[in-house]
């Protein structure tokens, strides 16, 4: 789960990293209210949780600003909101058709002399919660770690002991952090480990962490994203969850304990178990097709959950075919017939369907299928299937309307 930069600022405060004043508005006359209480320079920063806003665009609006604004005089404040209010937020992380923005953070603009990255993520390689941190940080970080990763300093983190004072203070130097400088640096670093391991993160990043012309150090910008496996240990972060800015698919499907994420393909998939939902995936793609989705109904699926399953896929108008692959191991290749049969007279799907089935009762449940009457075409194992379906949506494509 991820949440906004301002909540994210929110934790990091709390645990003793200093951020900039900030007040979160829902509107362009709120903003001006916010503009006038700082009584300073602020900065407007679309809060959404996609990153790379201050390169981003708001989609037709003709204007040449993103996500993160600075403003000097008052009258700017409420033209430049109405804009980041009326139009989406595009950016490389959201999307051709962007993001709406609800809540803007009307932040005291700070005087920058250098901005440096400093992240945390779980590094699997490792095998331990690691610090990253780059004297160039800033919107160009990508460009930074893929032009001279070696210019990415790495610090693996027990998470029993937490980030050491010798491994912050390492980092500070290396950072070229100088004078006072260096404590307030440490400071945050701690901060930002400590949020990071309390809170199960699986990503905290502070980017651009800054030095001010006169020797502040500030965390200008946060971003986190929490383990959901972890958030029913901590209901105060499941709190701040934002359901504007989640995928409208994969919520409902959650809700119906389905394990469904969106892709951007056209192939539909419905699946038992995450290990065949992946292979499925695979070979559709090595057959020259895009999937959809990955979607797992699970060992135990019942009607209801297939029915729904079905819901979800074909409210993707970008859906052009689906396929329907089921291994029936703890669940029966006839019963799973059974819900599909049901969920197809309860859907009525528009696209061609194909349906691979292996297991137990395997020759039950094709029967079953076959003697339905509904439009769907067996495969015999998963090429054949994968073959079908390729075809089944390229012909779709094709077809005008
Ligand atoms: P992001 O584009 O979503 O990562 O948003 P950031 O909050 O990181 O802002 C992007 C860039 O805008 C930063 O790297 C800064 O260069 C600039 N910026 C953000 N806040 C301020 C500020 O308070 N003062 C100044 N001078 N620049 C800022
Ligand atoms: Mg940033």
């Amino acid at each position: 789960m991820k949440i906004h930069e301002f909540q994210a600022k929110e934790l990091l405060l709390a645990a003793g990293a200093p951020v900039p004043r900030g007040i979160v508005v829902s509107s362009p006359a709120e903003a001006v209210k916010a503009f006038d209480q700082i009584g300073r320079p602020v900065v407007l920063k679309a809060q959404i949780h996609a990153g790379g806003r201050g390169k981003g665009r708001f989609k037709d609006s003709g204007k040449d600003f993103g996500g993160v604004k600075y403003i000097k005089n008052r009258d700017e404040v409420g033209t430049v909101a109405e804009v980041i209010f009326k139009y989406p937020l595009v950016t490389k992380q959201t999307g051709a058709q962007g993001q709406k923005v609800s809540k803007v953070l009307v932040q005291d603009a700070a005087d920058i002399a250098r901005e440096i990255y400093l992240g945390m993520v779980v590094d699997r390689a490792v095998g331990l919660p690691v610090v990253m941190a780059c004297a160039e940080g800033g919107v160009e970080i990508e460009e930074v770690a893929a032009r001279s990763p070696e210019k990415i300093l790495k610090v693996a983190v027990d998470p029993n002991a937490g980030l050491q004072p010798f491994q912050a203070r390492r980092l500070a130097f290396e950072l070229d952090f100088k004078g006072d400088e260096v404590p307030r640096a440490e400071k945050i670093m701690h901060a930002l480990a400590r949020v990071f391991l309390d809170k199960d993160c699986s990503l905290a990043e502070i980017n651009p962490l800054v030095v001010t012309p006169k020797g502040e150090v500030l965390a200008l910008d946060a971003k986190m994203t929490f383990d959901d496996n972890a958030l029913f240990r901590h209901p105060d972060i499941e709190a701040l969850r934002d359901e504007n800015e989640e995928d409208a698919a994969e919520l409902r499907a959650a809700r119906s304990g389905l394990s469904f994420i969106s892709l951007t393909g056209n192939i539909g998939c419905l699946v038992n178990g995450a290990g065949l939902a992946m292979s499925t995936m695979d070979i559709i793609q090595y057959h020259g097709g895009s999937p959809a989705n990955f979607l797992d109904v699970g060992g135990g699926a019942n009607k209801d959950q297939v029915t729904e399953a079905l819901r979800i896929l074909l409210a993707d108008q970008r859906v052009k075919a689906v396929l329907i692959n089921i291994f029936g191991g703890i669940m029966k290749c006839d019963i799973i017939a059974a819900a599909v049969i049901a969920a197809f007279k309860e859907v009525k799907p528009r696209v061609p369907f194909v349906v691979r089935l292996e297991g137990t009762n395997v020759a039950e449940g094709r029967k079953m299928l076959e003697d339905s009457g509904l439009n769907l075409t067996p495969a015999t194992d998963l090429t054949d299937a994968a073959k079908k379906v390729v075809a089944a949506a390229k012909e779709c494509l094709h077809r005008p309307g």
